[in-house]
Order: structure tokens, then C-alpha cells, then sequence
């Protein structure tokens, strides 16, 4: 098989509704963007798509190098690929979810040509996961509690907190949850790096304390030894890796260093499918879980293909709290089942985006 074109078609992407907050406001959801589909031709008739929110930035890369490097290769061989644009990026310094972008793409070629779901390619290891709530920030702890509540009511069986990035309320807000819905609900809490060292350890402390699963990247990741001291000082999992630039090389460091209770894996930020799955494998020699970073349809495929994964991340974005489409009514999540990664199946609940539809990207192989 061969790539015969390799395309960028921009789409206008509405802003995220109703809107969100992260953290107290530092960021949240995402304004009206360009997004675009990377579309990758073959001479089989098999189309392979990816999406990314970040058009401009896909179209510049693609124009420049990509483009060059992808045509007439062929999209099976998927090792090679990585690694080629593994070692271009030592000079591009490509924005870091931009190979999963061409990962993800060439996984939905392969999948469709074994005429199977990603899973199932993958090796599935199960039918369906349980989903986590993971919450953007609300205003109150009064507020949390009732989110808590309307999430346990809806299916879910265990609940992630993002809260302010105020390291007392914090602690507060991680202890009221614990007091409110009692020893057996799985709590865990992600700071999305809003501290240093000295107010990390103030929150794990709140956190063990409250019994808490895993503590999500309190700091950036840019100092495996800041990690490690936190390690050392708190008694509650640590959960790391998830931004960090390296894909599974990063995450090795971070495992040697012995900070890590659990590691971050995803289709989006350690390197595609490709990536995720030797984040995963390199995790699992350690007996240490890969949990899987944001939702979507790669995300599920890779949550049912890895063992040492247990939960698939739901945001939950509103109060009133919706379900999630994809989270069934006791909190659980599948795949889908059309060969590839399964866009084909979102477009019949919301319809072919057009600008594909124009440039004969869509022929439902
Ligand atoms: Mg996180």
C-alpha cells in the first residue's frame, strides 16, 4: 500500500458551549478555533483521518516536511514513520500532540485495511471500562458536592477533581468530597500543574489523608526531581507524565526516578497510538498502570486495547451535569465497532463535516 496525497482541510470549530473555567480562570474551554482534518490517501481507496484543533499549525508542518516525508510511503509500516518523524523533529520541534496527529491517522488505515476496530488490531483486552468524572472547575465546594452527587446519580463510579489551583481551598475542597460521599467512592485529583513544590506537598498531604487514588501532575513536568522529592514527601500516588515532551522516553525517567505511582498514557501527547502503546508496555514491566489522558474515540480504542488501564476520562462540564454520549447509564464506555478508529460512526449521529465530503475524503472504507 502507498500514500497517494496527503491533505490539510481546515474547519471552522464553534467555541466550546456552554463554556468552562479551568482552575480560577487561568484557562478553559476553547474559543471558537481552526481546526482541520489530516486526510491521508492511498492507492487502495482506504482513507486515513485525524483531527487535530490546531489547523494552522498542522497546515504549516504538512506544507514544509510532512508532506514530503509521507507520499509514497507506505502507511502500514507505522514503526518506520515514527521514527522518521521522531528524528525530524529533532529539528521542528513539532508541538508535541502534532505526531499523534499522523499516528493516529495511519492507525486508521491499518485498521481499516484488517477491516477491524482499533481495539481489536490493537489486541483488545476488554469489551467495556468504566468511566471516571472528571470535572472542570466549579465555583464553590458547596457546588462540587452537588456535582458529586448528580455524577454518582448518573452512572458514574468514581469522580477526578480539577479545582482552583488554591492549594488550602484545595485541600479543603479534596477532604469535603471524601467526607461527602463516603470511604468507598475512587477519588482522585488533578492540579493540571498549578504548583510548586512546597504547596504540592500541602495538598498530598490533604489528599492521603482523604484517602484519595492518585494525585495528577500538581507541577510541570519539566523536573523529574521535584517529582521525586514530592514522592518522598507525600503519601498518595503520584500520577505523572502526561504533558511532558519525550512521549514513552520521558515517562521512562520519570519511572526510574521512582516518583511515579501511576503514569499518564493517550493518544494525544505521548506520541499517537504508536506511543501510548510503548508507554503502556514500558509502564506495565513496572507493574505500574497507564492511564489513559482525555476522552474521545482514539482514547477509548486504547482503553480497551491496554491491561494496566483502568478507567476511561469522562469531563464532565456543566450544572446541570450531562452524561457524556459516549457513558452508558452505569458509567460504563465501549468503542466503536467500524474498522478504523470509527469518525465514520460520530458522522451518522452528527453528520459528514462537509468541507471532506467536497474533496472525495469520505468513502466509508
Ligand atoms: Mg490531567
Amino acid at each position: 500500500m502507498k500514500i497517494t496525497s496527503v491533505d490539510v482541510v481546515q474547519v471552522e470549530v464553534p467555541a466550546y458551549d456552554p463554556p468552562f473555567v479551568w482552575r480560577k480562570g487561568l484557562s478553559g474551554s476553547e474559543p471558537a478555533v481552526t481546526g482541520a482534518w489530516l486526510v491521508l490517501k492511498t492507492d487502495t481507496g482506504i482513507v486515513g483521518l485525524s483531527f487535530t484543533g490546531r489547523g494552522a499549525i498542522l497546515q504549516d508542518a504538512v506544507e514544509r516536511r510532512l508532506r514530503a516525508e509521507l507520499l509514497g510511503q507506505d502507511p502500514l509500516a507505522r514503526e518506520y514513520l515514527w521514527n522518521r518523524l521522531w528524528e525530524s523533529d529533532r529539528m521542528e520541534r513539532y508541538p508535541v500532540a502534532l505526531m499523534s496527529v499522523i499516528d493516529i491517522a495511519l492507525w486508521d488505515i491499518g485498521a481499516k485495511a484488517a477491516g477491524m476496530p482499533l481495539h481489536q488490531l490493537l489486541g483488545s483486552f476488554r469489551s467495556e471500562i468504566p468511566a471516571y468524572a472528571s470535572t472542570v472547575t466549579y465555583s464553590s465546594i458547596e457546588e462540587y458536592l452537588d456535582v458529586a452527587d448528580q455524577c454518582l446519580e448518573l452512572g458514574f463510579t468514581a469522580i477526578k477533581l480539577h479545582a482552583w489551583g488554591d492549594p488550602r481551598q484545595d485541600a479543603k475542597l479534596s477532604l469535603a468530597l471524601r467526607e461527602h460521599v463516603g470511604p468507598d467512592v475512587p477519588l482522585m485529583y488533578d492540579g493540571s500543574a498549578g504548583f510548586d513544590l512546597l504547596d504540592a506537598t500541602y495538598v498530598g498531604k490533604a489528599l492521603a489523608e482523604a484517602d484519595y487514588l492518585w494525585y495528577e501532575e500538581p507541577m510541570r513536568e519539566f523536573s523529574v526531581t521535584a517529582y521525586k522529592r514530592l514522592a518522598e514527601r507525600v503519601d498518595v500516588p503520584l500520577m505523572v507524565c502526561e504533558v511532558a515532551e519525550g512521549a514513552h522516553m520521558a515517562t521512562a525517567d520519570f519511572i526510574a526516578s521512582g516518583c511515579a505511582g501511576a503514569v499518564r498514557a493517550g493518544p494525544g501527547l505521548r506520541g499517537g497510538i504508536t506511543g501510548a502503546m510503548r508507554t503502556a508496555h514500558l509502564a506495565d514491566s513496572f507493574l505500574l498502570r497507564a492511564e489513559i489522558h482525555g476522552g474521545g474515540l482514539a482514547a477509548r480504542h486504547l482503553c480497551l486495547a491496554i491491561s494496566n488501564t483502568t478507567y476511561y476520562e469522562a469531563l464532565v462540564d456543566s450544572n446541570p451535569v450531562r452524561r457524556p454520549a459516549e457513558v452508558d447509564a452505569s458509567g460504563n464506555v465501549t468503542a466503536t465497532t467500524t474498522p478504523g478508529i470509527g469518525w465514520e460512526s460520530e458522522w451518522a449521529l452528527n453528520g459528514v463535516p462537509a468541507a471532506l465530503l467536497e474533496m472525495g475524503a469520505v468513502n466509508f472504507h
